[in-house]
């Protein structure tokens, strides 16, 4: 038996599907590595019905968004910059709306989703998390509506998977924390964009309060659910 055995109220739990699209797997824009082997996973997670909500956030730029090196004149893509009094990661030109490979993987049960938050459009502040954009040129972090959403929906619990886990998976996981849920980070059902940055994403996640789990964990879990 798992060391992480997982217990929450079904009810009051949703998990959060981050930006599982085409332009982060491989052949796409902006791959993460190994990015489409979450697919079929979080496939099969999301029918085995632990939740009582689904949500998936979409990466949703247009076209000449200031997070693509192609704005920045003489810049590389994965080069680093100071925005707005931050550092700004500039990517390769990805997920620009309405493009196919920015659309939701239909390897996905997408019929499950209740909803769907798209991120990342306004063309001046980048944006990670599902929760709120990153810092704009005011120092703010206007929120999505999500934790609204959220709340509303008498959810308490958060469990975050998807794309990727360096970056728009771990800093939904950290507001969603911030935002007082319980939030767990389903650490087999990402990948990351650099491998290298594992131990540093875990260390970051737990100083949050945020519990790295294996998607095993929950499933090994429905004896202690109905217990709990
Ligand atoms: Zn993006």
């Amino acid at each position: 038996m798992s060391s992480n055995t997982v217990r929450f109220d079904p009810a009051r739990a949703a998990l959060l599907v981050v930006d599982v699209q085409p332009d982060f797997m491989e052949g796409g824009a902006l791959a993460a590595q190994e990015g489409s082997a979450v697919v079929e996973p979080i496939r099969r997670f999301m029918e085995a019905g632990h939740f009582g909500l689904y949500v998936a956030t979409q990466d949703w730029h247009p076209a000449g968004h200031i997070s693509f090196a192609s704005e920045h004149a003489g810049r590389e893509p994965f080069e680093v910059i100071d925005l707005y009094g931050h550092d700004q990661v500039l990517w390769p030109d990805h997920c620009v709306q309405g493009s196919d490979n920015a659309a939701l993987h239909t390897g996905l049960p997408l019929k499950l989703f209740s909803a769907i938050i798209r991120k990342g459009e306004d063309p001046k502040v980048d944006s990670y998390s599902g929760f709120k954009n990153n810092w704009n040129a005011e120092g703010e972090r206007p929120p999505t509506g999500l934790a609204g959403y959220l709340r509303e929906r008498g959810i308490t619990d958060v469990f975050t998977c998807g794309l990727a886990r360096d970056f728009c998976v771990k800093w939904t996981a950290e507001d969603a924390a911030d935002e007082g849920f319980r939030t767990w980070y389903l650490w087999d059902l990402t990948r990351p964009v650099d491998e290298n940055a594992d131990d540093d994403v875990r260390k970051a996640l737990t100083d949050k309060g945020v519990s790295i789990i294996d998607s095993t964990d929950v499933e090994a879990a429905p004896a202690a659910r109905s217990a709990g």
